[in-house]
This record gives structure tokens, C-alpha cells and sequence, in this order.
């Protein structure tokens, strides 16, 4: 069966920095998760951060690449560098993924981690810039494809595509 990495707060794990969950209960997701096919992850727990914790954005709307390629990196309001941790995180998230032989996520759209299309731009004024989180990107890089909470239809064509292609 194929498996699919989600962000852990979609299934209802408090873990976000505000401290409470984002739970999702579409009946595609609801359904998947009855079917035992997810495996909740939150990168920025792993990577060692707690919760509740201070919001962090990448700095500078520089973009997640910036990130991984040591050119941004991920601050708090203070001007805290988080970036370890961040790393860490995807870097962990990507490794419980290929161990699963997972090939498909689907991640919270807007954070500095799990975001797909859009993140939050390092102002902290709620304004968000095009691209993806640290996470998303590290999965995408590795052939993994990444669908945000609001694309399950499209997660579910894709799953269908990969389940008729075989393992
Ligand atoms: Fe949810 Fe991802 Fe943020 Fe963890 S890092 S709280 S899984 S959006």
C-alpha cells in the first residue's frame, strides 16, 4: 500500500507554534487515514524546536533554496536563528520518507516547513511570498511530490496514477 507523509498538525497533533493543531477532516484524508496509508510528521518538533514556540519566517522573502543553500536563513521576530533546527527537521522528514518508500506528502500550506506554494515572507506582517518550506523543498528534490491540504483531490489522482504504475 502507499503511503503518504502528512504534516502532523493536519492530523490533529498539537504541535504547531502556536500550540494547537489544524486538524483536516476531508473525507479523502479522513478515509486515508482509516486505510492506515499516513504517517504524521512535523519537521520543526523533530528538528528540536518546542511548542509553543516563537513564530519564524525565512528572512528576506529569500526563499527556501536560499535556505538549503546557506544564502537565508529562518529567524524569529527577535532575530533568532532557527535555521538548525529547520534543517534538521527536513532533513529527518526526508529520511522517514525514503525509509517508507513514501512518494507522496501532503503538507500545510504557509509554513517555513510544510508550505507548498506559498510561505510567509520574513516581515512578520502576515504577508506571504510564492514558493515552497524548507521540507517541501528537500522532498521535492528527491522526487517526492507534495500536495497542500487544499489539493487532496489532486493527491488522490496522483496516488491512483502511482498504485496503477505499481511499486
Ligand atoms: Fe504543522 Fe509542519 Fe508546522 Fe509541524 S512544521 S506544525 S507539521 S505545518
Amino acid at each position: 500500500m502507499e503511503r503518504i507523509l502528512v504534516s502532523a498538525c493536519l492530523m490533529g497533533r498539537a504541535v504547531r507554534f502556536d500550540g494547537r493543531a489544524k486538524p483536516t477532516d476531508h473525507e479523502i484524508f479522513l478515509r486515508w487515514r482509516d486505510e492506515g496509508r499516513l504517517i504524521p510528521f512535523c519537521p520543526e518538533v523533530v528538528g528540536g524546536l518546542p511548542v509553543p514556540r516563537p513564530p519564524a519566517e525565512i528572512e528576506d522573502a529569500r526563499g527556501a533554496r536560499a535556505v538549503l543553500e546557506g544564502r537565508a536563513r529562518i529567524r524569529t521576530p527577535e532575530g533568532r536563528d532557527v535555521t538548525a533546527f529547520f534543517l534538521a527537521g527536513a532533513r529527518a522528514a526526508l529520511h522517514a520518507a525514503l525509509d517508507q518508500g513514501v512518494r507522496l506528502a501532503v503538507l500545510k500550506e504557509n509554513s517555513p516547513s510544510c508550505g507548498v506554494h506559498r510561505v510567509f515572507d520574513g516581515s512578520f506582517t502576515g504577508t506571504r511570498t510564492p514558493g515552497p518550506g524548507l521540507t517541501t523543498l528537500l522532498l521535492q528534490d528527491h522526487g517526492i511530490d507534495v500536495f497542500t491540504e487544499d489539493e487532496l483531490p489532486q493527491a488522490r489522482k496522483r496516488l491512483a496514477e502511482l498504485e496503477a504504475a505499481g511499486a
